[in-house]
């Protein structure tokens, strides 16, 4: 099975830009300033972000990024589904619940062999990190050594490795530690109050839970969350604000438009609504508030995109979106494509990131002190 197209995408790396210097200075300038790393936001504060003009704005989120990254390069990963379909949660927006009618059929772990097989593949098409995901509530303990086999496989590519399993216990949080996995991901999906709305099987805390274990496992955290599902601006702010002030800001924050799925509750509860689609230049806010409040963390134009123009697309970037799922597939959402993707790559004068992400350039710096 791959889900993958293997035509390599053929961005050009930088030769003439001068490295970005990264700064990872732990300042406060100020709630609107330029790249303080701040985990005492204000819903307020957010919420200011979101009204200013979108001209400022832009621009604001621009000079964070700038001061952080380096603006003409983004990250490219690929996301593959290891074990689809069959899942006793009932995320709202998710056709693979089975709660939802989608006609996704459920599947077994798939092979370590054949997901390293998807793994070269990925490579070989230009990917630097390679996601698995896996519709699971949580994984079991029986699953572990296969997971923890499939970690090192990657790993041993030279790729990076990120897995989202579900929600994990602190002992299965430090195997796959051991196991060398670079990232964990698990998604907080929006506010705390909207996320009652959409998920029932699991609350927030839990969540929050599964974060602070791979926090403390030393596992680089991913989490983002959905925009479009019909939730407030008030939302949005309160998914920005609870990941902008968590005890550390994630390494990698997702941001996804919701794809609505016939067969889900949310894709059939606003089908023919204009809540239907999240408002483009909203998201482009939304992208940059994160940018802004979580100035270290690179900011992932995730889900949605395929449908997305390339003006829009061009935003996000401008914005301080700097990651993006590459290939034609999302576990089971449609993609952009790497033919489309190295197209608007060149288009754009954007190219593949080179060197360290800041948040974790940070962490081995404080481990070097330490
Ligand atoms: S989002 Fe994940 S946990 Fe929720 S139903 Fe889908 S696969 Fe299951």
């Amino acid at each position: 099975m791959s889900d993958y197209q293997t035509t390599p995408i053929r961005v050009e790396r930088s030769r003439d830009t001068p490295r970005q210097r990264v700064s990872t200075s732990l300042d406060t300038n100020g709630s609107l300033g330029i790249g303080g790393v701040r985990n005492d936001w204000t819903r307020e504060e957010i919420a200011a972000l979101f009204e200013l003009s979108f001209t400022e704005l832009l621009f604001r989120a621009a000079t964070v990024h700038r001061a952080h990254h380096a603006p003409d390069q983004v990250q490219f990963c690929t996301l593959l589904s290891i074990k689809t379909g069959g899942c006793p949660e009932d995320c709202g927006y998710c056709s693979q619940s089975v709660k939802a009618d989608s006609g996704v059929a459920a599947t077994r772990l798939m092979d370590v062999r054949e997901v390293l097989q998807s793994a070269a593949r990925a490579k070989d098409a230009g990917s630097q990190r390679f996601c698995m995901g896996a519709a699971w509530r949580n994984p079991k303990d029986r699953d572990m050594p296969a997971i923890c086999a499939i970690v090192k496989g990657v790993r041993a590519m030279g790729l990076e490795t990120c897995m989202t399993l579900g929600m994990l216990t602190p002992r299965q949080a430090d195997m796959l530690a051991e196991a060398g996995l670079d990232y964990y991901n698990h998604n907080i999906d929006s506010s705390p109050e909207y996320y009652e709305r959409v998920i029932t099987t699991r609350s927030f805390g839990e969540r929050l839970d599964t974060l602070a274990n791979v926090r403390a496992s030393g596992i680089n955290v991913c989490s983002g969350g959905i925009v479009g599902m019909g939730e407030t601006r008030a939302d949005r702010v309160g998914f920005i604000h609870t990941l902008a002030t968590l005890p550390r800001h994630p390494e990698s924050v997702p941001v996804n438009a919701l794809v609505p799925v016939k067969g889900t509750v949310l894709g059939d509860m606003l089908a023919g609504t204009p809540l239907a689609k999240i408002d483009d230049i909203e998201f482009v806010r939304t992208v940059a508030a994160a940018r802004i409040a979580m100035p270290l963390s690179m900011v992932r134009l995730s889900a949605g995109r395929e449908s997305m123009s390339e003006a829009t697309q061009a935003l996000c970037f401008l914005a301080g979106a700097n990651s993006i799922f590459t290939g034609d597939k999302l576990l089971t959402a449609p993609n952009a494509g790497d033919d489309n993707d190295a197209a608007l790559m060149a288009k754009l004068g954007l190219t593949a990131l080179e060197g360290a992400e800041p948040l974790r350039s940070m962490a081995l710096d404080e481990t070097t002190v330490a």
